[in-house]
C-alpha cells in the first residue's frame, strides 16, 4: 500500500507557482471573504492566506459580521470585481442562512471566479473546456497523475453528487477516460457497486461511509471527506485503518486531498492574473 502524500504534492505545485511568480515579478491578488464565525471556515481561510504568502501572492481578507446583509456582501464583491490588485475572489462557504449563496457566487466576475463555483464554470467542466479548474476534483487528478495512477479504462466510483465535488470529480475522471459511476444517498447496493471499482472517490461527509468490505483488493481509495470525530479531530469518510490493508493507494485525512484543493486554488489565481493582465 502506498500512502498518497497530498502535502508533498501540494508543496511541489506551490513551489512551481512561487518560482514563476518570483522570476517574472508577477503580483497575483486573491481576496477571501468570510462571513460569520464558523470555526472550520476560519481554518480554511487561514490556510488559503498562508498559501498566498507561500506563493508570493497579494492577499486581502474581508471578515464580515454574521449579520452582514445580502446587499452589503454583494456591494463588496462588486467593488472587488473592479479592483485591479485583485485577480481572484472567493467567498468561503457555507454562508449564514439569511444569505443567498447562489446569488453571491453569481455576483463574482467570471474572470475572478477562482473557486470555479459559478454556473458557467460548472457547465464548462462538463464540456471539458474550462479556464478555472474545479479545485478539489482537479487536486485529486493531480494526485493520481503524480503517483502515475492510470485512469484510462478503469472503473471509477464517485460517492457524492454535489456541484462542487461529486459531479465535477466524475467529469474529470470521465475526461481521463475512466468508466464512471456516480453514487449518492439514494443509491441502492452501494457496497456492490464500490466493490467493482478500481478507483473509489468518497465525497460524502460522513465518518465510516467507506468500509473495508466495500473495497476491492488493490483499489485506489481517495477520501475527500472532512469530518470531525468525537474528539474533535479531523477524519475522512473512509475507515482508513481497515481499508488501507486492501488498497493499493490511499489518501489520509488530513494531509491528502485538502492541501491539493488549496494548491489548485493558487494555480487558478495565477491563471486569472495572467489572463487579466493579458500575459501569455
Ligand atoms: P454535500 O453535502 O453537498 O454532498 C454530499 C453527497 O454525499 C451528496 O451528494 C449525497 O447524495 C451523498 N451522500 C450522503 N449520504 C450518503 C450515503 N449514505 N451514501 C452515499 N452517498 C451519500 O457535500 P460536498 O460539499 O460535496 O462535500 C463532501 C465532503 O467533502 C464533506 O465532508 C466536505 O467537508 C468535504 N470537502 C472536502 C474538500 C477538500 O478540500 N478535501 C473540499 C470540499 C468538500
Amino acid at each position: 500500500m502506498t500512502l498518497i502524500d497530498g502535502k508533498t504534492v501540494a508543496a511541489a505545485v506551490k513551489d512551481r507557482i512561487a518560482e514563476e511568480v518570483k522570476e517574472n515579478g508577477y503580483t497575483p491578488g486573491l481576496a477571501v471573504i468570510i462571513v460569520g464565525n464558523d470555526p472550520a471556515s476560519r481554518v480554511y481561510v487561514n490556510n488559503k492566506k498562508k498559501a498566498c504568502e507561500y506563493c508570493g501572492f497579494h492577499s486581502e481578507e474581508y471578515a464580515l459580521a454574521e449579520n452582514t446583509t445580502q446587499g452589503e456582501l454583494i456591494a463588496l464583491i462588486e467593488k472587488l470585481n473592479c479592483d485591479e490588485k485583485i485577480d481572484g475572489i472567493l467567498c468561503q462557504l457555507p454562508l449564514p442562512k439569511h444569505l443567498d449563496e447562489k446569488a453571491v457566487i453569481e455576483a463574482i466576475s467570471p474572470a475572478k471566479d477562482v473557486d470555479a463555483f459559478c454556473e458557467a464554470d460548472v457547465g464548462k467542466v462538463m464540456i471539458g473546456n474550462y479556464t478555472f479548474s474545479p479545485c478539489t476534483p482537479a487536486g485529486v487528478m493531480e494526485l493520481l497523475k503524480f503517483y502515475n495512477i492510470d485512469v484510462s479504462g478503469k472503473n471509477a466510483v464517485v460517492i457524492g453528487r454535489s456541484n462542487i465535488v461529486g459531479k465535477p470529480m466524475a467529469m474529470l475522471l470521465l475526461h481521463a477516460n475512466a468508466t464512471v459511476t456516480i453514487c449518492h444517498s439514494k443509491t441502492q447496493n452501494l457496497k456492490e457497486i464500490c466493490r467493482g471499482a478500481d478507483i473509489v472517490v468518497s465525497a460524502v461527509g460522513r465518518i465510516g461511509a467507506v468500509t473495508a468490505d466495500m473495497v476491492k483488493e488493490g483499489a485506489v481509495v481517495i477520501d475527500v471527506g472532512i469530518n470531525r470525530n468525537a474528539e474533535g479531530k479531523l477524519q475522512g469518510d473512509v475507515d482508513f485503518e481497515n481499508v488501507k490493508e486492501k488498497a493499493s493507494f490511499i489518501t489520509p485525512v488530513p494531509g491528502g486531498v485538502g492541501p491539493m484543493t488549496i494548491a489548485v486554488l493558487m494555480q487558478n489565481t495565477l491563471k486569472a492574473y495572467k489572463s487579466n493582465k493579458k500575459i501569455k
